[in-house]
């Protein structure tokens, strides 16, 4: 067992050249993706903090990609295509987002960025012959006059006609191992003579003309999977320009995709390719990848080429407490608290010139310190890129503990609005000071429920796609107070689900009695389950089952749980769904 630190630099010792293109803006601003599709829409970020992290990727080799023209996209794609892509309903269609919401600029330029960042690195490969790896691309399914699937625009095809326009004349080929066929790539590069598309995906949508293509069964393994690639690998020919989409799809458990490798057979598809290209001009993208781990696999890449190493990314590392861990420690407690100075709004209010505020929420933080976390950790940013601006920090009263508000004006809406609000408290549980959350809620008032974004039960309006972050935070707060944890009530279902990587229920058998429903709700979807739950329609060994709000905890100590009174209780219950009356 080697530390993080000495690993690092021996990372830093070993590695070969790798550029990365990536920019906070990879991460669509779209607040109902995660949901919606099984997307993490901070894959991005994740594989570039931990490539940064581990060693893998020098901090200079990081680069931030350009803007792709209109006159490059205009190589590939018809004006229809580009005409239509600025309207909202167009793109919000493609994405799963309703036209009202849509921060349709900041969308497109998520992708023209991506765009960019390709041929960006085509250009930078083609003159070093060293790989390049762009966080945010491989979009496959966009062909000269016809968007699809998550794809308004090709970025390979624009990149290669781009490289072609500036006299390269080689051999490109593409390698597509994302899940899906290159349908619109093929169409686009359908009339270059000196192109070859090979593809293994797991879904047939028919012959896809100009590729080589492979559809592999359903669930298939690592080993046949490797199989299918080295025959593919046979029969393609050398490239002096590559575009490798290593898909994250190609997961078991992804969303989307139908293929079944593991983290390491994903891993071992990346360096037979790396080896394969060795010494070649190539350019590596990220395609799709619908999964909790997709940005495993993104990072896996990232590694792959650039330590040439099959060491998985550690399986409890969380890169969102990691980076929030290394910005808290440069938030001084003279940013976040009280500074001890008076100001003219103290003096007037001693004299009794104007009413008492409350000053300082949990006995530390000021509103303008809280103000200042919230910019350090990009909540504030994020939260502008769905449609929000002027935002104000608030604290007051709020029944059992003391309330916090982040406010913000929104486009399009009148008035000042209510983001997130928390009601916090610092009391005991099982005998240890923790952080309590009485009340949480995350607020996007310029989105609205559709059938794609159903109302979950206790929702109001639908959320912001931040609660990670928010979790993340809170937790920081913990940490800062010389609390042991945090605790929340999950008042149904779905919430303690979405908690559960990180949290568990104090008493051991109301987590044994959660463990067994997961369980025994894992087929259905968890919209569903948990609505199933909040009409009461889910029995427990047959007889009926209310819903239990009790603690759940997140230990920063060691959990005080007995896991085997966890596992007693989990074996003794079974959930089953009831008929409908
Ligand atoms: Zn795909």
């Amino acid at each position: 067992m080697i530390g993080r630190a000495l690993g690092r630099r021996l990372s830093a010792l070993l590695r070969r050249p790798l550029s990365l293109y990536y920019d906070p803006r990879y991460r669509l601003p779209l607040s109902g993706l995660e949901g919606a599709t099984g997307m993490e829409p901070r894959r991005a970020d994740f594989a570039a903090w931990w490539l940064a992290a581990s060693g893998a990727v020098a901090q200079r080799r990081i680069r931030a990609p350009s803007r792709i023209s209109i006159d490059d996209l205009a190589r590939v794609h018809t004006p229809r295509l580009l005409e239509s892509l600025g309207q909202p309903a167009v793109l919000a269609g493609m994405f799963g987002a309703d036209p009202e919401e849509l921060a349709a600029d900041e969308l497109l330029d998520s992708m023209r960025l991506a765009c960019g960042g390709t041929l960006d690195a085509a250009r930078e490969t083609l003159r070093t012959r060293e790989p390049a790896l762009n966080l945010l691309g491989g979009f496959h399914h966009a062909g000269p006059d016809a968007a699809g699937g998550f794809c308004p625009i090709d970025d390979v095809a624009v990149a290669v006609a781009a490289v072609r326009a500036e006299g390269f004349t080689g051999r490109v080929v593409v390698l597509d191992l994302d899940a899906h066929p290159p349908d619109g790539l093929a169409a686009c590069l359908a009339g270059d003579p000196k192109a070859f598309v090979g593809s293994l995906s797991g879904s047939d949508w028919g012959p896809v003309p100009g590729a080589d293509e492979t559809v592999l069964p359903e669930g298939c393994g690592d080993d046949a999977y490797l199989n299918a690639l080295d025959r593919l690998l046979d029969r393609a020919p050398r490239p002096a320009l590559a575009f490798v989409i290593a898909g994250g799809d190609v997961l078991a458990g992804d969303k989307m995709g139908r293929l079944g490798l593991t983290l390491r057979g994903v891993r071992r598809r990346d360096l037979t390719v790396a080896r394969w290209l060795d010494g070649r001009p190539q350019v590596w993208l990220p395609g799709g990848g619908y999964s909790r781990d997709a940005w495993r696999v993104l990072a896996g890449t990232g590694t792959a080429l650039a330590l040439r190493s099959l060491r998985p990314v550690p399986p409890g590392y969380d890169p969102l407490s990691a980076r929030f861990s290394r910005i808290a420690a440069e938030l001084t407690p003279g940013e976040l608290g009280d500074s001890g100075e008076l100001t003219a709004e103290d003096v007037e209010e001693a004299l009794g010139l104007r009413p008492t505020r409350q000053r300082l929420l949990l006995g530390f933080y000021t509103a303008g310190g809280m103000e200042l976390a919230l910019h350090r950790y990009g909540t504030l940013q994020q939260l502008a890129r769905l449609g929000y601006r002027g935002f104000r920090v608030e604290f007051d009263q709020g029944g059992a503990g003391e309330r916090v508000r982040l406010l913000g004006e929104a486009d399009g809406l009148d008035g000042l609005h209510v983001l997130v609000e928390a009601i916090l408290e610092k009391r005991p549980c099982a005998g240890v000071p923790m952080l309590y959350i009485h009340w949480l809620s995350l607020r996007n008032p310029r989105a609205r429920f559709s059938e794609r974004r159903p109302r979950l039960p206790g929702q109001e309006v639908p959320g912001l796609g931040m609660a990670r972050e928010t979790a993340t935070m809170l937790m920081r707060m913990a940490v800062r107070l010389g609390l042991s944890g945090m605790v929340f009530r999950p008042s149904h279902f779905h919430l303690a689900y979405s908690a559960r990587h990180s949290f568990a229920f104090v008493d051991p058998d109301r987590q044994g009695r959660f463990e067994a429903m997961v369980r025994d709700l894992a087929d259905l979807p968890l919209l569903e389950a948990t609505q199933l739950v909040a009409e009461g329609r889910v029995l427990m060994n047959g007889q009926p089952y209310a819903w239990e709000a009790d603690e759940m905890a997140y230990w920063l100590s060691e959990s005080p749980t007995d896991p085997g009174e966890v596992e007693r209780e989990k074996l003794r219950v079974h959930f089953t769904v009831a008929p409908p009356r």
